[in-house]
C-alpha cells in the first residue's frame, strides 16, 4: 500500500486515499465481465481515466459475483454515449449511461462534485446532482465507505477513499460524511444502508443507525417509481428474508409495503410466517438461478388485504372472482401510492389471486381452462405457500399440484427482475436502430 501523493481536498472526514497494488488484492479481471472490461478498456484507449466502482469492487473484494457492474469515469455522459453505439443516457437529477450488451446493462457515471447550492431543496434534498468534479470528489459524493472503493483498470490497482477496506473487515455500513445531512440529500439512502447490511451480513454504524429517522421521516417525498426499484432490489435479490428483518428493524417498511408492517407489528402470525415463507422460497429461487416475478410478491405481500376485502364484496350478489378483482383494484391503487408497480406485473399478481378464487369451484371443462392459463404454475406455487403456514384455503391441494406437475418446466435461466416476460426489450431496441431509428431513451 501506498499512500496518494496528492492530499485528498475535500474529504468530509480525515482520510488519506490509499492504494492497494494489483499483487495485494484478490480482484482479478476473470471475475469481471467481459462487458464492463470492454467498456474500461474502450475509455482508457480514447485517453480517459476508467474505474470499477461500487458493488463491483466491494462484492469482488468479499468474494462474491456482483450483481452489476459500474463505471466511473471523467468523459462526460455526451462523451461516453459518443464511444458506444449501444449506449443511452438515463435519468435526469442524476445522469447516466446505460451501455447495453444483450440482456446486461453496464453503468457509466461521469466523477462528481458536490452539488451546486442551488441544486439543494430547502429540506437539504438534492434536486439534481449532475455536477462533474474528479475521483476524489466524486469518491465524497458516494454513499458509504464500502461503496468509494475505485479499481483502476491502467494498472489494475484498487484506491480506497474512506476506509472501505477497514469497514469491510469490521462488517459496517458506515456513511461517507455526516449520516443525517446524507438521509437528508436522499432519503433513499435509509433503504440502501439496510439493504446492504442484509445483502452483506453487515451492521449499520450507530451513528447511521440512530439517523435513520431522517431517512424515515422524508421517504414519502420520494416518486414511488423510485421506491419500487429499491423494494425489488431488497425482496428480490437472494436476500429477500434478511432484507425484511433489516426493514423491521430500521422500522422502514411501512415506507414501501404499509399494510405489510401494520400486520406484522400486529402479530398476525399466520400473516407473517406466509410472508416469511414467501421470501424464504424467492430467496432460493435465485441461488439456483429461476427467474423471481415481481408479481407474486406483490400477491403474496396483499394477499391478506385482497381476501379481507373480498370477503367485504362478496356478499353483496357477486361470484368470488368478482370480488377479487373489485378488491384486486382496490388494494392495488392504494399500494401504488407507496411503491409503483409497472402494469406488466400487477397483471400476474391479479392472475395469481383470480386463479385462487378460480380453482376452489372449477369442474370439468373449467379445470382445462384453469391449466391452460400461463399462470396456473405460480398460482399452485402460491396455493402451496398458503397450504403450508395453514390457511384454510378449502382446495384440494394434491389434485392441483399433481395437474401443475405434468407441465414441462420452463427453462432455467438468469433474469434480471425487472426484464419482461420474453426479454424482447433489448432487441427491439437494436432492430430499430438497424433501421435508422432513434434509440429511445
Ligand atoms: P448493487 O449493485 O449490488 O445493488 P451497488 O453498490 O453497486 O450495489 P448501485 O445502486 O449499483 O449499488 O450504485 C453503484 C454505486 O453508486 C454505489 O456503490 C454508490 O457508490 C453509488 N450510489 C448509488 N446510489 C447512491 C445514492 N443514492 N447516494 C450516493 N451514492 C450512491
Ligand atoms: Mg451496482
Amino acid at each position: 500500500m501506498r499512500a496518494l501523493s496528492k492530499p485528498f481536498k475535500r474529504a468530509p472526514e480525515v482520510h488519506a486515499p490509499v492504494v492497494i497494488e494489483r499483487s495485494e488484492h484478490n480482484i482479478s479481471r476473470k471475475q469481471i465481465s467481459t462487458a464492463a472490461l470492454k467498456v474500461l478498456y474502450r475509455l482508457k484507449s480514447e485517453g480517459f481515466d476508467a474505474y470499477l466502482v461500487g458493488g463491483g469492487v466491494r462484492d469482488l473484494l468479499l468474494g462474491e459475483s456482483p450483481k452489476d457492474f459500474d463505471i466511473a469515469t471523467n468523459a462526460k455522459p455526451e462523451q461516453v454515449r459518443g464511444l458506444f453505439k449501444n449506449s443511452r443516457m438515463i435519468g435526469r437529477r442524476f445522469v447516466i449511461v446505460h451501455v447495453v450488451f444483450g440482456r446486461e446493462i453496464i453503468e457509466v457515471t461521469t466523477f462528481r462534485a458536490p452539488p451546486r447550492p442551488r441544486d439543494i431543496d430547502p429540506d437539504g434534498r438534492i434536486r439534481s446532482d449532475n455536477n462533474y468534479g474528479d475521483i476524489a470528489s466524486d469518491a465524497a459524493r458516494r454513499d458509504f465507505s464500502i461503496n468509494a472503493l475505485y479499481y483502476n483498470i491502467a494498472d489494475f490497482s484498487v484506491t480506497d477513499f474512506f476506509g472501505g477496506l477497514q469497514a469491510i473487515k469490521d462488517k459496517k455500513i458506515r456513511f461517507i460524511g455526516d449520516p443525517a445531512t446524507r438521509y437528508q440529500e436522499d432519503p433513499v439512502r435509509g433503504l440502501r444502508a439496510l439493504r446492504f447490511a442484509a445483502k452483506l451480513g453487515f451492521e449499520l454504524d450507530d451513528d447511521a443507525f440512530e439517523a435513520l429517522s431522517f431517512a424515515r421521516d422524508n421517504l414519502e417525498q420520494i416518486p414511488a417509481a423510485r421506491l419500487y426499484e429499491e423494494a425489488m432490489k431488497l425482496f428480490l435479490s437472494g436476500h429477500g428474508e434478511a432484507s425484511l428483518d433489516a426493514l423491521l428493524d430500521g422500522d422502514l417498511l411501512f415506507t414501501l409495503f404499509p399494510t405489510v408492517d401494520e400486520r406484522l407489528q400486529d402479530h398476525e402470525e399466520q400473516f407473517e410466517a406466509f410472508i416469511r415463507a414467501t421470501l424464504v422460497n424467492t430467496d432460493q429461487r435465485v441461488q439456483e438461478g429461476r427467474s423471481v416475478q415481481p408479481g407474486f410478491l406483490f400477491a403474496a405481500f396483499l394477499w391478506a388485504d385482497v381476501k379481507d376485502r373480498a370477503d367485504d364484496i362478496a356478499p353483496g350478489g357477486h361470484t368470488q372472482v368478482q370480488a377479487v378483482l373489485s378488491a384486486a383494484d382496490i388494494i392495488l391503487a392504494q399500494q401504488t401510492k407507496y411503491t409503483a408497480c409497472p402494469k406488466r406485473f400487477t397483471q400476474p399478481a391479479i392472475d395469481v389471486w383470480v386463479l385462487q378464487a378460480r380453482m376452489a369451484t372449477a369442474r370439468g371443462k373449467r379445470v382445462e381452462r384453469i391449466v391452460e392459463h400461463p399462470k396456473f404454475r405460480a398460482a399452485v406455487d402460491f396455493l402451496k405457500l398458503r397450504d403450508a403456514v395453514g390457511e384454510d384455503h378449502g382446495l384440494d391441494l394434491q389434485y392441483w399440484v399433481e395437474l401443475a406437475d405434468q407441465i414441462p418446466p420452463a427453462p432455467v435461466r438468469q433474469r434480471r427482475f425487472d426484464d419482461d416476460e420474453q426479454g424482447e426489450r433489448p432487441r427491439r431496441r437494436s432492430n430499430q436502430r438497424r433501421r435508422g431509428k432513434k434509440t429511445p431513451e
